[in-house]
């Protein structure tokens, strides 16, 4: 896949799905060039759901807040997806009827 642009902070930067074999020399999923012109942000595109969403709310941290350590980036990111996760699927839980439209075409 080629690249994208994406937005933080007003700012544009590229977007990449790459595959992880190629571009990380580690067990990352993603990474993030260090501030500066031409910033890129690199997501693994073998993974998927919760360890996608995990990964690129890591990145887009790493844009935001670009002075925050590691270690504090690794932990807000998969505090947030587990709220996110949490509050949107008790959302879904709360509509029954969420998916009468879903039915309805069934029967169709
Ligand atoms: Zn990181």
């Amino acid at each position: 896949m080629s690249g994208m642009y994406i937005y933080a902070g007003g700012k544009r930067y590229k977007f990449r799905y790459v595959d992880p074999e190629d571009e990380f020399n580690n067990e990352a999923h993603g990474e993030c060039d260090q501030p500066g012109p031409n910033r890129e942000v690199r997501v693994s595109d073998k993974i998927t759901g919760d360890l996608l969403l995990d990964t690129c709310i890591h990145e887009y941290t790493h844009l935001w807040f670009p002075w925050l350590d590691e270690d504090v980036v690794e932990e807000f990111a998969t505090d947030m997806t587990r709220y996110l996760l949490k509050v949107i699927h008790a959302k879904k839980l709360a509509q029954p009827n969420a998916h009468q439209n879903c039915a309805q075409q069934a029967d169709a």
